[in-house]
């Protein structure tokens, strides 16, 4: 039997045709593709300003620092969420504080911000999980009252929409993702949008060292023999114009794209209807979901933080009968809390965040990606059930 993966990234004839041009020109670092993937990312998603990263951890990193981000900063981020929305904040040498999130969404609970809010708190990272947004509208409301800024970590987030607006377009800035695992990909790969003029141009001198003007610029604008000025501390976060084709071609197809992995979400959502011990990803009211992945909670029982590990060892025993199967499956993502530098550094307890725990425990993603077949969808679930009906034979 073929085994299912997780992801898989799909390459056509424009990708190849696509990569294969700047080898051609001979202009292979960020130059005109990587400028016209801006414009078509701004166009796709309504955001003023597009700037086009070397991953979204540097797109991230480069908007904490693009707002000031200083030592002695506090800024507050979900308990349940890929490490670097964490380790950005960390590499400016301030705190990320960590909210607990909802288990209903995995994304960060906009009821729980207010009590972290202190007078050394500067901005909000809200993260929109597996594709779908954050509740924005309280969390807007609340950095707005507090003077904070907020960053959308859309890592996940293309093709998602809150009340008709695009991930990323809601904060000062919003962070995208190119890996493989998400929805378009450039191999590494990110993107900062803006809608502030002054953001824009900050990003694009904090990702090419802090220059005062581009690469490109300095070659098409008269005496191109003299370096930019660099009057600020940047980084190399530039994306390559091999990328930056690539990621042209891949907008060509995003609406196709985005389309499948939501009738493939809806399929499973049929199949799956009846398996009552496993909570399907939903999309709240004026949600609309990308399904960057179909992440499940893993519940024969309401889950506790006293049941949590037991059925944490259940959830195991059926990802690994499902692996022996040929079927890759993935816990959604792990809570930074319960990694060794932040649980040490900041003393973090899991009673501290009982349901970013649960999610680290108990969340299942299931196997999405283009081309995937109704046959291979139909022989998940069927495994799924076969999994989880041995392994809690007289246990339940
Ligand atoms: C994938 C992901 C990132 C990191 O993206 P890279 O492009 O690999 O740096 C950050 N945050 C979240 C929520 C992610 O899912």
């Amino acid at each position: 039997m073929n085994r299912i993966p997780i992801a898989r990234p799909v390459f056509d004839e424009q990708d190849r045709a696509a990569v294969l041009k700047p080898l051609e020109s001979g202009w292979v670092v960020q130059g005109p593709y990587v400028k016209q993937f801006e414009d078509r990312f701004s166009a796709f998603t309504g955001a003023p300003f597009s700037v086009a990263t070397s991953s979204c951890t540097a797109a991230l990193h480069i908007a904490v620092a693009a707002l000031g981000l200083k030592p002695g900063d506090e800024v507050i981020v979900p308990a349940f969420t890929w490490v670097s929305t964490a380790n950005v904040v960390e590499y400016l040498g301030a705190a990320p504080v960590f909210c607990d999130v909802d288990l209903a969404t995995f994304n960060i609970d906009p009821d729980h911000i207010a009590a972290l809010i202190t007078p050394r708190t500067v901005g909000i990272i809200p993260v929109h999980l597996f594709g779908l947004c954050a509740d924005m509208a309280p969390i807007l409301k609340l950095a707005r009252a507090h003077g904070l800024w907020v960053v959308e970590d859309a890592a996940c987030g293309l093709g998602a929409r809150y009340h008709g607006r695009h991930a990323g377009t809601m904060g000062d800035a919003g962070c995208f993702s190119f890996h493989p695992r998400k929805a378009i990909t450039t191999g590494e790969g990110g993107m900062i949008t803006t809608n502030r003029e002054e953001l824009d141009g900050l990003a694009r001198s904090l990702r090419d060292h802090g220059a005062s003007r581009s690469d490109r610029a300095r070659h098409e604008g008269q005496d191109a023999f003299l370096l930019a000025e660099y009057d600020r501390l940047g980084f190399n976060y530039r994306l390559t114009d091999l990328q930056g084709a690539l990621g042209c071609a891949q907008m060509d197809r995003l609406e196709r794209i985005l389309t499948e992995r939501a009738s493939l979400a809806r399929r499973y959502d049929e199949i799956l209807q009846d398996a009552d011990w496993l909570e399907a990803p939903k999309a709240p009211d004026g949600h609309e979901h990308g399904y960057q992945a179909y992440v499940c909670l893993f519940r024969p029982e309401t889950p506790t933080l006293r049941n949590a590990d037991r059925l944490h060892r259940w959830r195991n025993d059926v990802m690994r009968k499902l692996e022996a199967a040929g079927i890759a499956t993935r816990q959604g993502t792990h809570a930074p809390v319960r990694l060794g530098y932040y649980a040490r550094k900041y003393g973090l307890k899991p009673e501290q965040f009982p349901r970013a725990y649960l999610a680290d425990r108990l969340s299942l993603a299931l196997p999405l990606f283009p081309r995937m077949t109704e046959a291979e969808q139909v022989t998940v679930a069927a495994e799924l059930r076969r999994a989880f009906s041995t392994t809690i034979v007289g246990r339940l």
